[in-house]
């Protein structure tokens, strides 16, 4: 099977002929139709993060596509069954973490692309209790940037505790946040859109936001503050450590800012201002399976769907490049005919 691998940080991914691997028992062989590109990806090839991932890896933990074939034991997933490969290939299911719903906290968890082989290939093995079952009318293409990025800004959107009508600022309008504009808004919030691009922030005003700031133009902080009294919560995908700081000066008093994007660095925070005006900060990773299958369900049922730009794995180190230099608007997912 063709496949891109990373062999050196920060070098270009190879593009290999490697076997076809085989299920064992409790997994399944998917033959991959798409994969998004998530900017993970790209931490993940340039090494950027502290837990780096064993090399060489096949990157990717957006791929869909069908079972091929079963392991042993395997009864939740059938041949032919459609199902995403997420970030969370499988936890342990036995400790506290797993036990009490945060299954994503999982000490011993193996993770898609990064610590086993990931779905930048035309096959990827699954553990068959973490795949995502497809629902009818989303397509492959359209399903792929779910499985990552539509997961991660459901789940983020739900950890800001916002309630329907309040303002709900999404900072950074890549692959997650054009997403996460689609999420707010079916989940009833009024949204405000910051990015550094026009394009970006003419693409979630499309899609459902009623204020857009150039954070390169205006102070968002500043800005909103003028317009409406600051936002009761931000989920922030920007990959800028100046963007969480400027997040945290969005709020209006009781206000909470989830981190959603993971640049490699840190930010400083007045802790006076946080404690005076009670404002909330918190990490969020991924989600649970469950968290996988409402937000897979909620895209279903209000039409949430990405905005792609199909590519050919071939096309990888292009790909990689581009998203480090600039801006894409949407995401963009690797087809395999
Ligand atoms: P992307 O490259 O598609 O989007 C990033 C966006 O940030 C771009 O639109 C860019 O213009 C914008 N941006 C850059 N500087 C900005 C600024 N100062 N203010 C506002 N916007 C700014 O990336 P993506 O695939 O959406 O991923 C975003 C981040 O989220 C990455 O760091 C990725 O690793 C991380 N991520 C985290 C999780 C998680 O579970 N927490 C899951 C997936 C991805
Ligand atoms: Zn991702
Ligand atoms: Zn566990």
């Amino acid at each position: 099977m063709k496949a891109a691998v990373v062999t050196t940080f920060g070098a270009p991914l190879e593009l290999l002929d490697l076997p076809i691997p085989t299920p064992g028992a409790g997994e399944v062989l998917v033959r991959v139709r798409a994969s998004g590109v998530c900017h993970t990806d790209l931490h993940a090839a340039r090494g950027d993060w502290p837990d780096k991932p064993a090399l060489p890896i096949i990157p990717g933990h957006e791929a869909v596509g069908e079972v091929v074939e079963i392991g042993e034991r395997v009864t939740s997933v059938a041949v032919g069954d459609r199902v995403g490969v997420p970030w969370l290939h499988r936890a342990c299911g036995n400790c506290e973490a797993c036990l009490s719903g945060w299954e994503t906290l999982c000490p011993q968890q193996q993770r898609s692309g990064y610590d086993v082989a990931g779905g930048f290939a035309e096959y990827v093995v699954a553990d068959a209790a973490y795949v995502a079952h497809i629902p009818h009318g989303i397509d492959f293409l359209h399903a792929a940037p779910l499985i990552c990025a539509g997961l991660t800004v459901y789940k983020g959107l739900r950890m800001v505790d916002a309630k329907p009508g309040d303002w709900v600022v999404v900072s950074g309008i890549g692959g997650l946040g054009h997403l996460a504009v689609q999420y707010a808004a079916a989940m009833g919030f009024q949204v405000i859109a910051t990015d550094i691009d026009e394009t970006k922030l003419d693409l979630a005003a499309s899609l459902g936001a009623t204020m857009t700031i150039n954070a390169k133009k205006v102070d968002p902080a500043g800005y909103i503050h003028r317009q409406i009294g600051g936002a009761h919560g931000a989920l922030v995908t920007a990959v800028s450590t100046a963007a969480f700081g400027q997040a945290l000066g969005m709020m209006r008093p009781g206000g909470t800012v989830v981190l959603n994007g993971v640049p490699p660095g840190s930010f400083s925070v007045n802790i006076y201002d946080l404690v005076m005006r009670a404002i909330t900060m918190r990490g969020s990773i991924v989600g649970t399976r469950h968290d996988l299958s409402r937000a897979l369900a909620l895209a279903a049922q209000r039409n949430i769907r990405p905005t792609v730009h199909p590519a050919d794995l071939s096309s990888i180190n292009a790909i990689l490049e581009k998203m480090a230099n600039w801006p894409m608007p949407g995401r963009v997912v690797l087809e395999f005919p």
